[in-house]
């Protein structure tokens, strides 16, 4: 089945879907994005990604092309003709293409902002054999930007990052900034400690996770301890558990760190636990 794409305004087969080479997407990395989980059909905390997109744009003063509403509507369109049970929907606005290449950011009224979204098909998503084994993650200092709260497409450090967890060996890589973690290539980073959820607090340093708030609010009610603060690699070797979360992973064990079995090597309660009333919580409130 050739997928069904959504590109400024149509519907179209991603054979047929083009951008211009000029568009700042493309040239500037001058754009940013959403990735929202599918799971029976529906959307995980569609309204969290709706509200960070606002805030990614606006801190841009880049333009919203359509409305909230519209764009859940095109999410809803897109599960629809693809046929999606479970996976992604992802979503990217740039600034657009004034039809040649400048640094200055053109004027929004007569250079409209590029919108694509497209799926990603992915049956059992929330049944991940890697769920049960835990990742292996390496530590790398973190040279992205600093305005890490802003969901841009520039991925290639992070990226650069995945490829340098692979060539050791391990699946992913958490980021370390003046000695303390900030955060894994793609998603938020944890330890668990005598019980107590670490996690860094929220600044220009991280992303500020859609997950991550779900998961903290869900720890909340049910009486788990969380601290928000710093923690180092040290600090998270020597943890109980470690764990990261993104809207496509929910909640998953991190059982190595740099070589260094964290607690028994093998995905802690709290995390398990957390993974489960994360799903439960998320599929009910689904749309
Ligand atoms: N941090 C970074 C750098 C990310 O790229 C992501 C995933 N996009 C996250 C954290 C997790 O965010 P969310 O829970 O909203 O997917």
């Amino acid at each position: 089945m050739t997928r069904t794409v959504y590109v400024n305004g149509s519907y179209l087969p991603e054979t047929e879907a083009t951008v211009s080479i000029f568009d700042r997407g493309f040239l500037m990395a001058d754009g940013v994005y959403e990735v929202t989980s599918v799971l029976g059909g529906k959307l995980i905390d569609f309204a969290g990604h709706a509200k960070r997109l606002e805030r990614s744009l606006n801190e841009l003063d880049m333009a919203a092309p359509v409305t909230t509403d519209d764009l859940l509507a095109i999410h809803r369109e897109l599960i629809a003709r693809n046929d999606i049970t479970d996976g992604l929907v992802y979503l990217q606005i740039t600034r657009g293409s004034a039809g040649d290449r400048d640094f200055a950011f053109p004027d929004p009224a007569t250079t409209p902002s590029t919108i694509v979204l497209f799926t990603q098909n992915k049956p059992g998503l929330a049944q991940s054999p890697q769920a049960d084994k835990g990742l292996k993650v390496i530590s790398i200092e973190d040279i992205r930007w600093g305005r890490r709260d802003i969901k841009t497409v520039q991925l290639l450090y992070p990226s650069m990052g995945k490829m340098m967890a692979k060539k050791a060996g391990a699946d992913d890589a958490w980021m370390v900034e003046d000695g303390f973690v900030t955060e894994g290539t793609s998603n938020n980073a944890y330890i668990v400690k005598d019980g107590k959820i670490i996690t860094r607090e929220l600044s220009t340093d991280i992303l500020h996770g859609i997950t991550r708030a779900a998961v903290l609010r869900f720890a909340a009610e049910a009486q788990m301890e969380v601290v928000e603060r710093n923690f180092t690699i040290d600090e998270a070797k020597d943890a109980d558990e470690a764990f990261i979360t993104s809207a496509s992973s929910f909640v998953m064990p991190v059982v190595e760190i740099d070589g260094a079995a964290v607690g028994t090597g093998t995905p802690g309660s709290v995390a398990r636990r957390l993974r489960e009333i994360y799903l439960d919580e998320s599929l009910k409130a689904a749309i």
